[in-house]
C-alpha cells in the first residue's frame, strides 16, 4: 500500500512549521509499514489530484493567501472533484480560510476556492492562544496553538470539535474547524498532527479507505504523543479556566 501527500505552496503556505504535519503522517505510515509519498507543488507545477491521497494546505500570512489565492481558483474545479470523491484534506488556519467563499480584511477581500461553504472576516484583536478541543468521536482531546485575525462562521457544517479553552473558529460560537467529507480545516498551528496522534490516523484511514478499501490501522505506541497531549489538556482545561 501507498500513500501520496501533495503540499500545495509550501514556499508560501507554511506558517508556524505546518510542514511537520506531512511528517507526522509519513511516519506513521512508514511505522507500519505502508510507502509515503510526499510531493510538493510551487505556484508555477501543475497539480494532478488523481495521483493525491492526501492534501495539505498550510498557513499563511494575509499577503501570501492573496497572493495564491489566483493561483487555488485555476485549479478549483479538479480540487472540488478530489474533494467530492471523499480525498482527504488538511486545511490549517490560512489555508482553512481559503477552503471557503472569501476571507474579507481591511486589504480587500480574498477569494476562496468554495470547496466547504464557510466564509471569514478579519476581527480584531487577533486570536491568539493555545487550544483544546474535544469531539466525542475521537478518543483524545484535540489540542493546539491558534493565531489568526480571521472569524469563520460555518453556517449548517460539521465542526471539528468543542471548545474547551481558547478562541476557536470566532471566539463567539464556542466551536473551532469544520468536517467536511473528508476534508479537515482547523486554525490549530503546529505542527498538530504530533500531539493529536488521532487526528493524523484519521486522516490516513480515511485516504486508505477511499483507495485500497482498508480503514483499519494497526495500532502504534503512541505513549509520547498522549502524554504531549494531556499535558496541554492538564494545563488549560484542569487548572485552567475553562471557556
Ligand atoms: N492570515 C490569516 C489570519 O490572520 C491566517 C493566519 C495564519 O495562517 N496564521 O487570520
Amino acid at each position: 500500500m501507498k500513500l501520496r501527500i501533495g503540499h500545495l505552496y509550501p514556499d508560501l503556505l507554511n506558517l508556524y512549521g505546518d510542514r511537520g504535519n506531512i511528517q507526522c503522517m509519513m511516519k506513521r505510515c512508514q511505522w507500519r509499514g505502508i510507502e509515503a509519498e510526499t510531493v510538493e507543488f510551487a505556484l508555477e507545477d501543475s497539480v494532478d489530484f488523481q495521483n493525491l491521497d492526501i492534501v495539505l494546505l498550510g498557513g499563511g500570512s494575509d499577503r501570501e493567501q492573496m497572493l495564491v489565492c489566483s493561483k487555488l481558483r485555476s485549479i478549483r474545479e479538479s480540487f472540488q472533484s478530489y474533494v467530492e470523491d471523499g480525498g482527504s484534506v488538511l486545511a490549517v488556519c490560512g489555508g482553512y480560510q481559503l477552503l471557503g467563499h472569501y476571507y474579507k480584511t481591511e486589504e480587500g477581500t480574498i477569494e476562496g476556492l468554495s470547496l466547504v461553504d464557510l466564509h471569514t472576516e478579519q476581527g480584531s484583536p487577533r486570536l491568539i492562544d493555545n487550544i483544546v478541543l474535544e469531539n466525542s468521536d475521537f478518543s483524545l482531546p484535540i489540542v493546539g496553538f491558534e493565531n489568526h485575525g480571521g472569524r469563520t462562521y460555518i453556517g449548517e457544517n460539521k465542526p471539528l470539535g468543542r471548545v474547551l479553552y481558547g478562541h476557536g473558529n470566532n471566539g463567539e460560537d464556542g466551536y473551532e474547524g469544520v468536517l467536511y467529507k473528508n476534508v479537515v480545516g482547523t486554525y490549530l498551528h503546529g505542527p498538530l498532527l504530533p500531539k493529536n496522534p488521532h487526528l493524523c490516523d484519521y486522516l490516513l484511514s480515511n485516504a486508505l479507505k477511499r483507495k485500497y478499501g482498508i480503514a483499519e490501522l494497526s495500532p502504534l505506541d503512541d505513549s509520547q504523543e498522549e502524554a504531549a497531549n494531556r499535558y496541554i489538556y492538564e494545563r488549560f482545561v484542569k487548572q485552567g479556566t475553562p471557556r
